[in-house]
């Protein structure tokens, strides 16, 4: 298989409207849907759609990148060879990740994208995937949370908390736009990758930034509103690579700015962050200071206070800091959150740790800093000495609550390869692909 290309994109493409929302042929009636035609041959293809009699061509997917369509269930979607224009494949249906293999296509359905219960299935509470069934577990302010099997109810409960938590003081009308989008949850296993989840299965083919390894979770967007998260880092139980921020508060940073921030909140936040850059109150090759996304992001894990590293953020981790060195932004972060009186730290299941244990799982040394999310980090000097009395204080109770909770066995995973690291990012958190009829939406396919 060829090395992935970047999300395809398209700009100017305008939000649909509730009436555009649904689309009508002969007496039959849809609700959008939107599928991810993934091309993992080394050949291009073909994308055409079938409609009232007539075919027409929606684009093509080079070797090993998508494409992204807005449709109807009643569009019939024929995927062909370009050589010899040989049908491949045809897919007609509710929202799918559409996986274009040898030998034919492969539907797996978009948890992310379909709501069950418009397509008649009320009582789909489950996935099968190659890890385990893929399950709803609990909701938490009408947000589903799905897990794999073999993540802890302690960890989706952790979830629950901190969720509830980061929007106690937030104003209701940022939950009420978030919840037209129908975000949802979803908990990987420590073993597992980010990939490993239905929702966000597709991005193992398709970004330069191999997500797999560089990240432990993602943000929701409006194309697949999902938040994740591995499982450690919400229990905080031995995890290996950020036991010092937290993964899951910055994630849904992503989430509550994606789904649920008002344009003109979105203008002042890109003009905060234009003046951050211009002002230099970051370091230039700080994390904070990779876009406004990860900018917002970032405060986010400063506003809850949820980290204790410096080397990302330019040492913005407390909401005082945040107050007094970024005005700007701080006045954001209130209205997207309120100002409230909960930090991160007030009900921790342990303190955030510099330590790091020597088993570590994954390729980590093999990240490369500036092209990744923020990697965990060394120790800085001092705390060596802190990080030891804390792993030996905690390794009992870890290995007890390590030996309750089942083990998904890992899968393979690769180091970054060449392309990865000479490729710029490709987030594509504007990224969005117009449909045969209508538009895409204007967002993102994850945020991490
Ligand atoms: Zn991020």
């Amino acid at each position: 298989m060829k090395t992935a290309k970047p999300l395809q994109t398209m700009s100017g493409v305008h939000k649909l409207s509730p009436q555009e929302d649904v689309g009508f042929y002969k007496g039959k009636k849809s609700k959008r849907t939107f599928h991810i035609f993934v091309n993992t041959l080394e050949e291009p293809v073909d994308l055409y759609y079938f409609y009232d009699g007539g075919e027409t061509l929606r684009g093509s997917i080079e070797p090993g990148s998508n494409l992204y369509v807005g449709t109807y269930v009643f569009h019939q979607w024929k995927v062909k060879r370009r050589g010899d224009g040989a049908l491949l494949g045809l897919y007609a249906g509710q929202s799918a990740i559409v996986t274009i293999h040898k030998r034919g296509c492969s539907a797996t359905y978009n948890a992310g994208t379909v709501d069950w219960r418009d397509v008649g299935d009320a009582n789909c509470t489950s996935l099968s995937t190659p890890f385990g069934p893929y399950a709803l577990r609990s909701t938490v302010h009408g947000m589903e949370i799905w897990a794999l099997q073999c993540v802890s109810d302690a960890a989706v409960e952790r979830l629950k908390e901190l969720v509830d938590c980061m929007l106690d003081s937030c104003p209701v009308g940022v939950l009420q736009r978030m919840l037209r989008h129908y975000p949802s949850f979803g908990i990987f296993g420590r073993e597992n990758v980010v990939s490993d989840i239905p929702p966000h299965a597709f991005m193992r083919f398709n970004t330069n930034r191999d997500l797999d390894i560089t990240s432990r979770g993602l943000g929701a967007t409006p194309t697949v509103p999902v938040t994740s998260c591995g499982e450690e880092n919400l229990t905080m139980v031995d995890d290996r690579l950020y036991p010092c921020q937290s993964i899951f508060v910055h994630e849904f940073g992503h989430a509550v700015m994606n789904l649920g921030m008002p344009l003109d909140t979105r203008q002042r936040l890109q003009e905060a962050y234009q003046a951050a850059v211009d002002e230099g109150i970051y370091p230039k090759d700080s994390y904070i200071v990779v876009n406004e996304h990860e900018y917002f992001a970032t405060a986010t894990e400063a506003w809850f206070e949820s980290t204790i590293r410096k080397d990302v953020n330019g040492g913005l981790n407390t909401r005082a800091k945040v107050k007094s060195r970024d005005p700007r932004l701080a006045s954001i972060m209130a209205e997207m959150f309120g100002d409230g009186k909960w930090r991160f730290h007030h009900n921790c299941p342990r303190p955030l740790s510099f330590r790091q244990s020597s088993r570590c799982c994954r390729p980590q040394a093999a990240l490369p800093q500036s092209q990744t999310a923020p990697a965990a980090p060394s120790l800085e000097p001092g705390q060596q000495e802190q990080a030891q009395q804390h792993l030996q204080q905690t390794s009992t109770l870890q290995q007890q609550e390590q030996q309750q909770q089942p083990r998904q066995l890992s899968h393979e995973m690769r180091p970054p390869s060449a392309d990865d690291l000479a490729e710029p990012r490709a987030d594509a958190h504007e990224g969005s692909m117009a449909g045969p009829i209508g538009t895409g939406n204007p967002a993102g396919v994850a945020t991490s």
